[in-house]
């Protein structure tokens, strides 16, 4: 019932915002620009078309209007990115480049030692890597997910109420063999302990895997895709619609992990984003 009414006060407060002035209605996520591989790069631009396109490297672009003819592009920058000169294209009467630079970031390294059977996850066996290739296209496809519209609006709220451990971008070693760097931030939690939606969303996969344990996918709209892995319980079917604090599963320790945790992913742009950029101060 305190939820209910926390939503009709949400509400009461977005239509009020809505009479004052239309371009508040569409909210956009205060993103600070942090133009270094794994972070967001906020590019200001002007156009007066009312559904502009955007893309880097052929992707398309999550863009949000500011204000009148003040529009933003949140580009998502691969960790792995070299630092240098990049562009995106905007595209709305006409095509136009441009420029922005991404600045040097070292993250820090980790090394791993998975032990008894867990070690299967450091060289799979032929059988469960012909699981893992079955499941790398859903996988794909569920990042590739680009919805024309924002199914959420402003800044994410934190997944679980816990502390995060490990940090977004770490450089990852497994028994001493360097892997894929962490490309999502970790909460820690007992098993069972709540995960809840960040923001609206669409369930858009959910699932068993290998590596991820059991998972969850949610589409935020333009491809602001958020990922909750290692679940104890999946609570969502996919073409369910979530609000903003809707519980989706509980953490657990299914797949590659060596306790229970979340690992958080968020991805913009097919790209895995330092998830707190989407949560501000929060
Ligand atoms: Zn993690």
């Amino acid at each position: 019932m305190a939820k209910f009414i926390q939503r009709l006060v949400k509400l009461k407060i977005i239509s009020f915002l809505l009479l004052l002035s239309p371009t508040l209605a569409l909210a956009s996520v205060p993103i600070k620009n942090t133009s270094i591989p794994g972070g967001i790069a906020v590019i200001d631009f002007e156009t007066n078309h009312s559904n502009p396109k955007g893309y880097y490297s052929n992707v398309p672009l999550y863009l949000q209007r500011v204000k009148n003819q003040h529009w933003q592009a949140l580009v998502g920058i691969p960790l792995l990115t070299k630092p240098g000169k990049k562009e995106i294209t905007i595209k709305d009467f006409s095509s136009r480049n441009f420029e922005f630079e991404v600045r040097d970031y070292s993250y820090t390294e980790q090394h791993i030692t998975l032990k008894g059977k867990k070690k299967k996850y450091v060289n799979p066996n032929a059988a469960h890597m012909g699981r893992i290739k079955k499941e790398r296209p859903l996988l794909s496809d569920a990042r590739k997910v680009f919805s024309d519209a924002a199914l959420s609006f402003g800044l994410f709220d934190r997944p679980v109420d816990g502390v995060t451990t490990s940090p977004f971008g770490l450089k990852r070693f497994y028994n001493g063999e360097a892997r894929r760097p962490h490309t999502g931030l970790d909460f820690a939690g007992d098993v069972g302990t709540p995960i809840k939606a960040p923001a609206d969303g669409k369930i858009i996969l959910t699932g068993d895997f290998f590596f991820n344990g059991n998972g969850v996918f949610i589409d935020h709209g333009q491809g602001l895709v958020s990922v909750y892995i290692h679940m104890n319980k999946r609570l969502v079917e996919p073409g369910q619609l979530v609000k903003q604090g809707d519980i989706i599963g509980t953490i657990g320790q299914t797949g590659r992990t060596t306790g229970p945790h979340l690992h958080w992913v968020v991805y913009l742009n097919q790209t895995a984003v330092n998830p707190n950029l989407l949560l501000g101060n929060k």
